[in-house]
């Protein structure tokens, strides 16, 4: 792989990271390679090989390492994590001028590992792949997928999977949980270089932890607010999978609903509905919270008025979560003017949708191209309530509300049963259900040929109930 590496982590102090090389394996063959997604990043597509995504051959100019993190883990604090089954290769400066992290998921055991065996399964390495890219083809921040190759391993989980590798872009893999795992060791100067090298690289404008705080607070803020926009549901808002550039990371059990109830949880490792579909903002503020904790003691030697600082930071996430969910709420209902009852239509809505087990995407999608969603909202009278409201707010609207609808509202989503049916059918031998899925998710707004397919909500027998990771 031919790539301009400059790999600024490996030059902030060596206890942030371990220098690993991806661990070998028996026999690679590559699965897809994001061409597009490579060219943005200066890398000849044809030069990225089965051997380097893999992990058997290091590219000229990478440095890998395993990043050091800490986090809490469904609340509970675990001081030390780290990449346990990732590699970053090194740092790139794509062509809009912006640096990105290169990493390989599933490249063998780290000095983070513990009892882990460093490995990932072609599973979980394809729905990374399909949802990470579909998320960007919605419009929400998100880390990318550049490849994905198989190993020729098997891997044991329940039973022998197919070993694989997925080489994943970001912006960068630093965490709330990065920042913790230096306050915890109470390593102040390592939590300092860490912040300045975080502020130069995601937000150059801030001043200091406390603009750094502030930035991150209204980052997360925006792409939780993309989240509930889509119907997604993480499942795993741990502190360490919480990215500081404010992108969608690790996904792992994510799902995204099909009816809509905003107690929604999918993860088989979520048995509180911690990471339900509509805790995920005050999840977001409560890992918002554990950085401001970590930041404290740059933000000022005295620790209370450090916390006053801290908290005044902190309370900028509600006002920009309200803000951008309004945002894409009032779009998806054709509304680019604000009004005093908008909250209040959106809301009725949702609640309407959820009493009537309504399709979350579908509903949504029937406003924009029918402006009819009675079949979907259809407990008693709950349409003929609302839609009469939204069509005299509509009525006070002057641009192409159709139009404003169509690019909020998507027509296909990853739907989990299709999800599950492809990771089948791969693990089989047969990799055109990934293919196809991938063709109709890079357009999710527009209809296709496979479009209406795509769309449709599971049948019963095909409803996934729960995922995992
Ligand atoms: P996750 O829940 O995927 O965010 O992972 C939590 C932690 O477990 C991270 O430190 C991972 O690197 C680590 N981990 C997950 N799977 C493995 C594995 N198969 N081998 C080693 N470490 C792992
Ligand atoms: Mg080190
Ligand atoms: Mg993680």
């Amino acid at each position: 792989m031919r790539a301009t590496f400059d790999n600024s982590y490996t030059r902030l102090p060596d206890r942030l990271f371990a220098r690993q090389a991806p661990v070998p394996v028996a026999n690679p063959a590559l699965v897809e390679v994001n061409a597009p997604l490579a060219r943005e990043l200066g890398i000849d597509p044809a030069s990225i090989t089965a051997q380097v995504i893999a992990g058997n051959v290091v590219p000229e100019g990478a440095d890998p390492i395993a990043q050091l993190y800490a986090g809490h883990q469904f609340g509970n604090w675990v001081p030390q994590l780290g990449d346990g089954r990732a590699v970053l290769l090194g740092e790139v400066v794509d062509i809009h001028g912006a640096r990105r992290d290169i990493q390989l998921k599933g490249a063998g055991r780290t000095p983070f590992s513990r009892g882990g065996d460093g490995r990932a399964w072609l599973g979980p390495v394809l729905r990374e792949y399909v949802v990470s890219e579909a998320m960007h083809a919605l419009g929400i921040p998100t880390t990318r997928a550049l490849a994905a190759a198989t190993t020729g391993e098997d891997v044991y989980r329940e039973g022998p999977m197919p070993g694989a590798v997925l080489a994943r872009v970001a912006a960068s893999h630093i965490r709330v949980g990065t920042f913790q795992a230096l306050a915890a060791r109470r390593d102040t100067e390592g939590l300092a270089a860490l912040t300045d090298h975080a502020i130069a690289r995601h937000y150059p404008e801030a001043e200091g932890a406390l603009g750094l705080l502030a930035a991150v607070a209204k980052a997360q803020a925006a792409l939780i607010a993309g989240w509930m926009s889509v119907g997604f549901i993480h499942g795993v808002m741990n502190t360490d999978n919480m990215s500081i550039a404010g992108e969608t990371i690790d996904y792992g059990p994510c799902a995204f609903m099909d009816a809509y109830h905003g107690a929604t949880v999918f993860s088989s490792i979520d048995r509180m509905g911690r990471y339900a579909f509509q805790n995920q903002p005050d999840i977001a503020m409560w890992n918002l919270a554990q950085l401001a904790s970590a930041l404290l003691p740059l933000i000022d030697t005295d620790e209370q008025a450090a916390i006053a600082a801290a908290q005044d930071a902190l309370d900028g996430f509600a006002p920009a979560f309200r803000a951008a969910w309004l945002g894409r709420f009032r779009a998806k209902l054709g509304l680019t003017r604000a009004e005093e009852g908008d909250e209040a239509l959106i809301v009725g809505l949702l609640q309407r949708m959820s009493t009537s087990g309504a399709d979350f995407t579908n509903t949504f999608r029937a406003l924009a191209t029918s402006g009819d969603a009675s079949a979907l909202v259809n407990d008693a009278g709950a349409w003929d309530s609302w839609a009469p409201d939204w069509r005299a707010r509509l009525a006070r609207e002057t641009g192409d509300t159709g139009a404003t609808m169509r690019a909020a509202n998507p027509a296909v989503i990853p739907r989990n049963h299709r999800i599950e049916e492809m990771i089948a059918a791969a693990v089989a031998g047969d990799f055109a259900p990934f293919h196809r899925l991938m063709a109709v998710l890079a357009t999710p707004f527009d209809e296709g040929p496979e479009t209406a397919e795509y769309a449709k909500p599971p049948r019963p027998e095909e409803r996934v109930r729960q995922t995992f990771c």
